[in-house]
Parts: structure tokens; sequence; C-alpha cells
């Protein structure tokens, strides 16, 4: 993550800092949840659909059935809509879309080698069979910059689903805050 790309970010310190489309949604309370240990509300139902990263990096505090989530490589969620559907369907509003810092889909092809290693190693593969999945499946998971990624796939999912909020915002591992990605 480079200063250009810090510079597009909004920090949320104090609730008065989220932009003012996601203040009093689902969205806005997940921010609060998780940068500003606000005390957690009792939910019946979940209002909000998280994507996120499959990355083992990352922990959201938030309530007991505030949200459904749906974790994939890059928190990618071209490959899951009939689960977004699904949350949608059962009263979902809003959906929190995270990326994060340092994402092992984000130029995937640069660790080429290192995954068809890594699997021949733990997984028993032969060089042919991971050199083929990665080959096959590479070019449908990266997700190339972050940054990039999670407006465009915010901007799709608006489009798809017109009634739906959707954020698309950033977990930073460095210091395992939320921000909201500029638009
Ligand atoms: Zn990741």
């Amino acid at each position: 993550m480079t200063d250009l790309e810090t510079d597009n970010l909004i920090t949320v310190t104090r609730p008065e800092e989220i932009p003012a489309p996601y203040r009093g949604t689902p969205i806005g309370d997940l921010i609060e949840y998780h940068n500003l240990h606000r005390p957690f509300d009792p939910y019946d139902n979940a209002k909000l659909l998280v994507g996120m990263c499959m990355d083992s990096r990352k922990h959201l505090h938030m309530p007991e059935n505030f949200a459904y989530i749906i974790r994939s490589g890059g928190g990618n969620l071209r490959h899951s809509e009939f689960k977004v559907s699904m949350a949608i369907s059962a009263g979902v509003r809003a959906i929190a879309l995270l990326v994060h810092t340092n994402c092992r889909m984000s130029n995937l092809m640069s660790r080429r080698e290192a995954f068809i290693t890594g699997l021949m190693e733990n997984g028993g593969w032969t060089r042919d069979q991971a050199e083929r999945q990665f080959d096959a499946y590479a070019p449908l998971f990266e997700i190339g910059n972050e940054l990039d990624f999670v407006k465009s796939e915010a901007d799709r999912l608006r489009r798809r689903y017109p009634k739906v909020i959707v954020a698309p915002m950033l977990y930073k591992l460095e210091d395992n805050k939320l921000y909201f990605v500029r638009e």
C-alpha cells in the first residue's frame, strides 16, 4: 500500500467521521463496533452482509447475529452471487465489501511458482497438476490493485442490487482498523 493509496482512505475515529450515506446504517454500525468499540446491541436478524477475504489475519469486532459473512479469496463476491442473493432475500439491505492490505489474491501471477511448489509439497500434487490448476484459475481470482478492485466490485453490486447500500472498505492489517475507500 503506497502513500497515494493511503490518501484514498477515509479514517473513522469518531462517529461524525462516518460518511453521510453510511451513517445510521448497518455499515456505520459495523465501523462503530469495530473501530470505536461501541457497546453491542442485540440482534434478532442479521442486518448486514460482509464480504471479506479468507485470509487468516483478520477478525471483526461485532455482535453476534449482526452480519452474514461470505469469505473468499480477496473478498471477491463475483463467484458467490447465489449466497449474496440469499442474504438479501432474508432481509439484508447493506453490504460491507472488505479488501485488506497485503492480500495474496492481489498480484497473484507473481506467486505462481510458490503456489505450485507449495501445492506439490503440502498437497501431494504433481507439478503438472499444480500448474494446470494455477493457470486455469488464477486469472479468475486475481483481484489486481485492492482499492481499484473493491471500488469496481461495489459498483457492480450496486447495479445488480439497486436497493442495497454497498460500501467499499479496507481492513488494514497494520492496525486492524477498517477504513472507507474514497470514491
Ligand atoms: Zn486476502
